[in-house]
């Protein structure tokens, strides 16, 4: 018997039983439909060789009509770390725009600093283990904005 049974194991599956397993007296299990990572998850540059492998669910949208009619081809991770076992491990800064309208439309937490918001616990982590370096620099500008 478990307290929190989290299925799928991707990106927010496996934040969310790490930080749920925090506490030592909570007992989580994380269920997960494909396997464990393969070399080439590893390897930034080779994502594309996870497409339409057994490490992707290789989903399709529904025939689309502003596409011609056309149904497209989704990739979606199927493995330990999910989408982002596969993914290009891109990022985009939001626009402030996008956060000053969420906000205008009542959600508190997103107009404070219209894009400029501080980072969350992984963004610092990312800024302080960076090569295994104290390279905090991008960090601090972030901060300081
Ligand atoms: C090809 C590709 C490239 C991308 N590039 C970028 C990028 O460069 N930058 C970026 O920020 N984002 C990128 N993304 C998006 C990002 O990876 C996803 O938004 C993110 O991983 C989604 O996280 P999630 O937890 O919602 O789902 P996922 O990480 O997809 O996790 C879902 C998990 O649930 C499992 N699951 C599903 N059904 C079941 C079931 N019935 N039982 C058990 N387990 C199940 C799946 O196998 C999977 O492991 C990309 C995504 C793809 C597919």
């Amino acid at each position: 018997m478990h307290d929190y049974v989290i299925v799928g194991a991707g990106s927010a599956g496996c934040v969310l039983a790490a930080r749920l397993s925090e506490d030592p007296s909570v007992s989580v299990l994380l269920i997960e439909a494909g396997g464990s990572d393969r070399p080439n998850v590893k390897i930034p540059a080779a994502f594309a060789k996870q497409l339409k492998s057994k490490r992707d669910w290789d989903l399709a949208t529904e025939p689309e009509p502003h596409c011609d009619g056309r149904s497209l081809y989704m990739p979606r991770g199927k493995g330990l770390g999910g989408s982002s076992s596969m993914n290009a491990m891109l990022y985009v800064r939001g626009h402030p725009l996008d956060y000053e309208t969420w906000a205008a439309g009542g959600d508190q937490r997103s107009g404070r600093a219209g894009g400029r918001r501080r980072p969350d616990r992984g963004q610092a982590a990312a800024g302080r283990k960076r090569d295994g370096r104290q390279n905090r620099d991008c960090l601090d500008a972030w901060t300081s904005g």
